[in-house]
């Protein structure tokens, strides 16, 4: 127990001229190391952290040597050598101390070069002077005043540079500094006898004011960034809002809708209130639409020109947009910011271009030109299939005698009504057109001759009952049909051929069909009686 006295005497012998520098450069080296990880003025602050380790490293030092004196081990350290050590390090703390004082005034060229030259200087002459033993004490005291001037230096800094003299926070670094300057000063002109307590106080002052910097600038940073953060939402929301196009911004997570500016709220109808209660898929008439913008959003950020087909929510009423969207990050959610515009009359021009160009404006069937291309797409079909096939003309018999009856818009009236029997007495399958004037053209796909025959004498059957009623006047028609089932001919063969079967049934007295493969058999031949009877 004695042994264990007696070291921790020495020990504590050892430090207590130090403990109170040991302690404070420790704390204040690792807050300004705290500094550097974020703030201003990092530079300077790693400068001054570095000048508070090398001042406990020193400290250190000095307890290791009370240590090997005490302990009578078999080292001898000389005096001067202890001198010596003390100095460098007082040198290089002071150094440190002006390094980063320039820093912080930004007189980054200079503080290199005359922290060098001033260390050079005061170690110089100071280390110079203390290896004798007369001038000891006038070389330990330039030393100390080299510290002493440092840490003012250092201490001034914060009311020099023009950022960190706004700074309040800032600056009780700079003021914990003057106040270790005054104390550092004392103890340079032995004016205190004391000079631990003082010490100790100097860095609790400086401590204290340093960790309410530090506390400030976390406050200022962490309120400067919400700010910022504010501004920037609301400078957005209000190019949002004046936007002339629609926008809408909906959290990917759950669909819902988070805003609408006005110009979407108007759009849908919707106020302010009212659009948080939909979510993005209520929009959609089409569920399989917004899937698939989905499964593209999967694969790339943005999706441009995307056509929907939407409803009002709350008025029953589709519309087709065009979307462009992406997602994007707003208020730490993952959302889909989308913009669009009304394409519905758009839509309908080109729809309404499109059936202008294929279909005939009286009867609404299409034309000769649409009628090639599909009749063209249905004996591809076929010939891959080896299904058989048909074309039939239809010729009105007698149709200039209606027109001089009942006049040109009676002529009309029985053209419309014809179309419509025509439609309705074949089959969907079937192309049916206007070929030109009182011509009509049909394509029976899948059909054998005796099926064709069969189609088209009920076609003839249903035009020859058919009821046109104009003024009161029923006005009956009849048709003659001409066939063609050429299977190795292209479709203006068949048309050709048909057509040629339409003169014969004309020729050999109307109302009737004819087969132009019958016609190349027989000359003229009769359609069997009971044909025209089969239902
Ligand atoms: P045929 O039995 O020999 O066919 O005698 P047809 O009088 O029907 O003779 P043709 O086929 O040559 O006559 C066609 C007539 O159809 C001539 C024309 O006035 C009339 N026509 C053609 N297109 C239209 C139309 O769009 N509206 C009306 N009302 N008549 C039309
Ligand atoms: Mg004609
Ligand atoms: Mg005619």
């Amino acid at each position: 127990m004695n042994t264990f006295f007696f070291y921790w005497d020495m020990l504590f012998g050892a430090l207590k001229p130090y403990w109170a520098e040991l302690v404070g450069s420790f704390l204040m080296a690792t807050m300004g190391n705290m500094a550097t990880i974020r703030g201003t003025q990092k530079e300077s602050f790693r400068l001054f952290s570095s000048a508070f380790y090398t001042l406990f490293i020193k400290d250190l030092t000095a307890v290791a040597f009370t240590l090997i004196a005490a302990l009578k081990l078999n080292i001898v350290i000389s005096d001067q050598a202890i001198a010596l050590t003390h100095l460098g390090f007082t040198c290089l703390i002071a150094a440190l101390f002006i390094a980063g004082a320039f820093k912080n005034m930004k007189l980054y060229f200079s503080s290199v070069a005359l922290t060098i030259i001033l260390s050079i200087l005061f170690a110089g002459v100071s280390i110079g002077l203390s290896l004798s033993e007369k001038w000891y004490s006038v070389g330990n005291y330039l030393t100390s005043l080299y510290l002493t001037l440092g840490l003012l230096v250092a201490g001034i800094s914060f009311y020099i540079n023009p950022t960190t003299r706004r700074n309040t926070a800032i600056r009780s670094v700079g003021n914990g500094f003057i106040v270790l300057t005054i104390c550092y000063g004392y103890q340079l002109f032995d004016l205190v006898g004391n000079i631990q307590q003082l010490i100790l106080l100097a860095y609790l002052i400086s401590i204290v004011l340093t960790l309410a910097s530090q506390a400030q600038l976390l406050n200022i940073e962490v309120t400067q960034l919400s700010y910022r953060l504010e501004a920037e939402k609301k400078s957005k929301r209000d190019v949002w809002e004046i936007s002339p196009f629609p926008i809408m911004i909906s959290r990917l997570r759950d669909d819902t809708v988070l805003y609408m500016n006005p110009v979407a709220q108007q759009m849908f109808l919707l106020d302010r209130l009212e659009f948080p209660e939909y979510r993005l898929a209520d929009y959609f008439v089409n569920k399989e639409q917004k899937e698939s913008l989905l499964t593209l959003l999967r694969q790339t950020p943005v999706v441009k020109s995307f056509e929907a087909l939407v409803h009002h929510p709350k008025k029953n009423n589709d519309f087709w947009i065009d979307l462009t969207t992406r997602t994007t990050d707003l208020d730490e959610e993952i959302v889909l910011f989308t913009t669009f515009k009304d394409i519905t009359e758009q839509k309908r021009t080109a729809q309404l271009l499109k059936e202008q160009a294929s279909t005939d404006p009286l009867t609404g069937l299409y034309n000769r030109r649409q009628f090639e291309i599909l009749a063209y797409q249905a004996i591809q079909s076929s010939r891959r299939y080896n299904h058989p096939y048909t074309v039939g003309m239809l010729d009105i018999d007698f149709f200039k005698k209606i027109n001089d009856t009942y006049g040109h818009d009676a002529g009309d009236a029985v053209l419309k009504n014809l179309a419509k029997t025509l439609k309705d007495t074949l089959r969907k399958a079937d192309v049916v057109a206007r070929y030109g004037g009182e011509e009509f053209v049909m394509f029976l796909s899948n059909t054998s001759p005796a099926d064709a025959r069969t189609a088209a004498e009920h076609v003839r059957e249903a035009i020859a009952d058919m009821e046109t009623t104009v003024n009161g006047k029923v006005i009956p028609i009849t048709v003659s049909i001409g066939l063609s089932d050429d299977q190795t001919t292209n479709l203006a063969g068949l048309v050709r051929q048909a057509d040629e079967a339409l003169y014969a049934s004309k020729a050999n007295g109307r109302n009737q069909t004819t087969l132009y493969q019958d016609l190349h058999r027989r000359t003229y031949p009769k359609m069997p009686e009971d044909a025209s009877k089969r239902k």
